[in-house]
């Protein structure tokens, strides 16, 4: 914390008043775009430098939560990056966009058995699971992270039995430290959730984020996308022939370093609603559509052709 609670004064963030804004911070630090209405004693006031720079020190690398003062009402968000940059600290944007609207667990397996640990990272399965399943009803949005090129396509063709990835959309993150930055403190929700495999070598330059089970792919091979762009739609492909109770996203995040293969962990990096944080709202829209049943995705769609996708059968 950089400022004592009591001094805690209304930021903005996308329109709405929030207490704290979370920012990785990495060798200076990393905020999310903030509109500050009001704003005070930044370049001068020595102390609030010493408690910024105190926190720095406290939190490098780590996620920590930012307090800004704000009251001077025609201060901009200009003001403050301008203020980070004339002083020891270098400000990094954090352009990560979530995969998906309001990102939680998928409570249920396909079979409709409620087993939330299932669905991270892990070994909830009892055999490892490579990525972490996000809850999506079919024919929801799926944003790039961030900015980042069209990897790979793959193009699912239903199979009797299957239980693949189905069609999905792999992003080579553009710029590395932009990922390296968004990495923040996790509590495994569960014990089977491993630390183990879910970080990659130092040198690590190349990441990739998977999005899998999809019902409809936007874009191509080769394509440049920005963080938030839509880039396909969440669907229930690839999950075996009786379908599932449980739309999700299944997520992975792959790093490259020596030619060397990691899986990361995609829970350091989407901030997502663990079991304990879903409202009954949250769950009810679960439970409702575990409740409709067993539910196929037989044709699902590329509505951007790409010649050079990958065909998986
Ligand atoms: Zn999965």
């Amino acid at each position: 914390m950089l400022v004592d609670k009591d001094e805690e004064l209304p930021v903005f963030h996308k329109g709405k008043e929030v207490k704290a804004v979370e920012a990785v911070v990495k060798d200076g630090f990393a905020v999310t775009e903030v509109e500050l209405k009001h704003c005070k004693e930044l370049a001068n006031n020595k102390d609030w430098l010493d408690k910024l720079k105190n926190g720095f020190y406290d939190t490098k690398g780590k996620t920590s939560h930012l307090f800004i003062k704000i009251e001077n009402p025609n201060e901009t968000i200009f003001a403050i990056k301008q203020f980070l940059r004339q002083n020891p600290f270098k400000l990094i944007r954090s352009n990560w966009h979530e995969p998906v609207d309001d990102p939680q667990i998928a409570i249920y397996n396909q079979h409709g058995t409620e087993k939330a640990k299932s669905n991270t990272f892990g070994m909830g399965r009892g055999r490892f699971h490579s990525g972490l399943d996000i809850f999506s009803i079919e024919g929801s949005k799926v944003y790039a992270c961030l900015d980042a090129e069209v990897f790979e396509t793959q193009e699912w063709v239903r199979n009797t039995g299957d239980s693949g990835y189905g069609h999905s959309i792999t992003l080579k993150v553009k710029v590395p430290q932009e990922f390296k930055n968004r990495r923040r403190n996790y509590e495994k929700a569960f014990k089977t959730d491993l630390d183990k495999k879910a970080s990659f070598d130092k040198d690590s330059n190349i990441f990739l984020l998977r999005y899998n089970h999809l019902e409809d792919i936007l874009v191509k091979k080769g394509e440049k996308v920005k963080a938030g762009d839509v880039i396909g739609k969440t669907g229930i492909s690839g999950i075996i022939k009786y379908g599932t109770h449980d739309p999700h996203l299944h997520f992975n995040i792959y790093s490259t370093a020596k030619k060397q293969k990691f899986l990361v962990n995609p829970a350091y990096y989407v901030y997502w609603k663990e079991i304990g944080d879903l409202t009954i709202e949250d769950k009810k829209i679960q439970k409702d559509r575990k409740d409709e049943g067993y539910k196929t995705n037989n044709n699902p769609k590329i509505s951007v052709k790409d010649p050079k996708r990958v065909k998986i059968r």
